[in-house]
């Protein structure tokens, strides 16, 4: 009775929020090569990294494997969004894999800054978070670059040219400008990307929840546990508020909400826009909620599909 006659709870959007131009993309190459190809279409790891995304495409007749040896000759088979080192490629072509990339444009672009860097003579030094898929495959296009994690490893590299450095597109951006820093603070003449490697999908959503965490007693981040940049979501909005990750409306603990009266929510880059929707409709059943956006972006950037799913 007491907890009815509440004021009501305010839920502040993030915008914005959720899918990227990158994993849209990613989504529907797999989606066209179901409807052309007929199941089952193989994809190498998670095609994006949410739970919900592959199990819907699974559902539908996708195959998810971690490499190219459980996947018949001659099979239709999509690279995921994060990308994939050369040797893979390699790998395909010598089984007869019907290959279609579904590799974030911008992440290639990583991948052809490090190929450029390397052919001048530049030792190169990605930023980024070691075992991520992204930075496997951007590691394996030049097969002698470094790996640094944090500022402490700059101070252990070991180099005998000048350096080049790059980021991995999901970072915190000031997390890894502090590494860029202590980079070019111990080797002056290093050089770093033309135009920042950090996605400006992460860029805007890490701003997004920044604003939102500035007014809230409490963040949620919809988005699964091995997304990086939902992950780094829930660190900037931490360093405000207290902040969680949550797959779905099931993963949140009431404990959580107890005496919040304004709640921040927001979406990885790879988490479906309809679970925001079912986050606010499990916090309205739990007493009255008024819903507003913070808008610091608005995003336009869309990619074309390749070649293999328009025909
Ligand atoms: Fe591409 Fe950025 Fe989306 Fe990753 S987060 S898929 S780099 S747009």
């Amino acid at each position: 009775r007491w907890a009815a006659a509440a004021a009501p709870r305010t839920v502040l959007l993030a915008a914005p929020r959720s899918f990227c131009a990158g994993v849209e993309r990613a989504i529907e190459i797999v989606e066209r090569a179901l409807e052309r190809d007929g199941p089952p279409v193989y994809v190498r790891k998670q095609i994006v990294h949410n739970e919900h995304v592959v199990r819907e495409l699974e559902q539908r007749g996708a195959v998810f494997v971690d490499e190219l040896d459980e996947v018949p000759a001659g099979a239709v088979t999509v690279f995921s969004a994060h990308g994939v080192a050369p040797s893979v490629r390699d790998e395909a072509g010598g089984r007869n894999l019907r290959v279609i990339d579904a590799t974030c444009p911008l992440v290639a672009k990583v991948h052809a800054e490090a190929r450029r860097f390397a052919g001048r003579g530049r030792q190169v030094v990605l930023i980024g978070h070691a075992g991520h898929e992204e930075v496997e495959g951007t590691l394996g296009e030049v097969p002698d670059s470094l790996l640094v994690e944090d500022v402490s490893q700059v101070a252990e590299l070991s180099v005998d040219r000048p350096v080049a450095y790059l980021t991995q597109t999901t970072l915190a951006a000031d997390e890894a400008e502090e590494v860029a820093a202590a980079i070019r603070a111990r080797f002056p003449d290093a050089e770093g990307p033309a135009q920042d490697d950090i996605c400006y999908a992460t860029t805007n959503r890490q701003a997004a929840v920044r604003a939102v965490a500035d007014e809230a007693g409490l963040v949620l981040v919809v988005g699964s546990a091995n997304s990086s940049n939902s992950q780094r979501l829930v660190e900037v909005a931490g360093r405000l508020t207290p902040a969680y990750l949550v797959d779905d409306p099931g993963d949140i603990a009431l404990e959580w909400l107890a005496g919040v009266a304004t709640i921040g929510l927001t979406a990885g880059a790879s988490a479906p826009p309809p679970l925001v929707d079912a986050v606010v409709t499990a916090l309205r059943g739990l007493g009255a909620v008024l819903v507003e956006e913070r808008k610091v972006a608005q995003e336009t950037t869309r990619f074309t599909l390749p070649k293999e799913v328009l025909s």
